[in-house]
């Protein structure tokens, strides 16, 4: 492994991803921060990479799009010589009752939760495999492991990425490449305040911690897996839920 690390992580623009982003930083370190619509808050992000002595580099692309993943890609290997780390953390949800979801709100999710971390770990493999060195995190969900009515779309494309993670880290470990996942409770971000008050107040109830997690407490357990210290960990899932569910 080189000394610079080149570090990417998808859909920090704000929440867990900037918070990821921000934690991974250090001096000799590369940030690329994926936003999709955000400029602003990538910013934002960059301003806290700074603040820790990286160099942020602010790249927009949607990772649902495969021709923009895959020139973004190329851009970065060109740019920066290779990849380190790939924290696949973009996500969204588009929440409706089986009954009611339209397929429209089934394929939003998919493309982007779970299609997105195929795309970008698919443009990163060549250059880890080449380096045979990699650390690939894919953020996955506590739906995906326990269900939660109103988003079949997102716990299918959660569960997706679990075996996506599994499947891959069996194909690489090999080569010195490990593969795992951070599998967030509900934590406190634009993502969980879109809730309605009644349910947010209902799923406290439900969390032992009795209270949501931080979007740091996701980031240091993501820090750890793309760490040298985890170079025996693969294809596992770190569950950061304040007890919710014990797997
Ligand atoms: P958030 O605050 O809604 O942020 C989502 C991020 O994803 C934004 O930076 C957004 O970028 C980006 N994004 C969305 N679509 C994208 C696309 N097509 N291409 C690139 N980036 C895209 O969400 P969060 O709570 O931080 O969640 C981050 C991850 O953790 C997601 O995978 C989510 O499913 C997972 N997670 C969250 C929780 C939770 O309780 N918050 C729990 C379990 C798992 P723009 O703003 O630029 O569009």
């Amino acid at each position: 492994m080189s000394q610079r690390r080149v570090i990417v992580v998808t859909g920090a623009s704000r929440g867990i991803g900037r918070s990821v982003a921000a934690q991974l930083a250090g001096p000799e370190c590369d940030i690329v921060i994926n936003y999709n619509s955000s400029l602003k808050g990538a910013e934002e992000t960059a301003s806290l990479v700074e603040a820790r002595g990286g160099t942020p580099h602010l790249k927009g692309f949607s990772v649902s799009d495969p021709e923009a993943v895959r020139k973004a890609f190329g851009e970065i290997v060109g740019a920066l010589g290779r990849v380190d780390v790939l924290v696949n953390n973009a996500g969204i949800t588009k929440d409706n009752l089986l009954a009611m979801m339209k397929d429209t709100e089934w394929d939003a999710v998919m493309d982007t939760n779970l299609k997105g971390a195929f795309l970008c770990s698919q443009a990163v493999i060549k250059p880890m495999m080449r380096q045979r060195y990699g650390r690939i995190v894919n953020v996955t969900s506590i739906v995906g492991v326990i269900g939660n009515p109103g988003q079949c779309n997102y716990a299918a494309a959660k569960a997706g990425i679990i075996g996506f993670t599994r499947a891959l880290a069996r194909e690489i470990v090999s080569r010195k490449i490990t593969v795992n996942a951070v599998a967030p409770g509900f934590i406190d971000t634009e993502m969980t305040h879109a809730l309605p008050q009644k349910a947010r107040e209902m799923l406290l109830t439900q969390i032992p911690a009795a209270r949501y997690g931080k979007p740091e407490e996701v980031a240091a357990a993501v820090e750890f897996l793309a760490s040298e210290a985890a170079g025996y960990i693969t294809g596992q899932v770190i569950h950061v839920n304040g007890g919710m569910f014990m797997g």
